[in-house]
């Protein structure tokens, strides 16, 4: 397997979330995600993840806001000081994964990127699981204060 060398650092309008991302495969070899589920939709997100990279969250505790709905099987984080969604988060056991919302946390690579427009509509909560398990990045977070 080789070594999720392609490295991208991001951070919501304030600060307060900082995503530290490294793929195997280049930015202009991902996949770019719109999903088009409601939530996202009026977000305007577009989200990368790989399930061979990694992806380190450096959040300030007091800043984070969590949001789930749907089948709450994942939270989205958000900062309480500037509002921006920078990704969403979901435990596998003991391992946690995460999607990165590249434009909520201004990634330059992605930037100009349109998102390929996924609609999870009718998927059941364990296809949800599992194609979240394949394809979201094994995440660590790290909070400060
Ligand atoms: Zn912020």
């Amino acid at each position: 397997m080789s070594e999720p060398t392609h490295k991208h650092t991001g951070r919501c309008h304030c600060g307060s979330i900082s995503m530290e991302l490294a793929f195997t495969q280049s930015a202009d070899e991902m996949q770019v995600r719109s999903c088009q589920c409601e939530f996202c939709s009026r977000q305007g997100s577009r989200t990368v993840s790989a399930a061979d990279g990694r992806a380190v969250i450096t959040v300030a505790a007091d800043q984070l806001t969590t949001y789930s709905f749907g089948t709450e099987t994942c939270s989205v984080l958000i900062c309480k000081r500037c509002g921006v969604y920078a990704g969403v988060v979901m435990t596998d056991g003991d391992q946690l994964v995460s999607i990165a919302n590249a434009r909520g946390l201004g990634i330059k690579a992605f930037k100009d990127r349109d998102g390929a427009q996924l609609t999870h509509d009718g998927e059941s909560t364990t296809d949800r699981i599992k194609r979240r398990k394949s394809r979201w990045t094994p995440t660590e977070i790290r909070y400060t204060l």
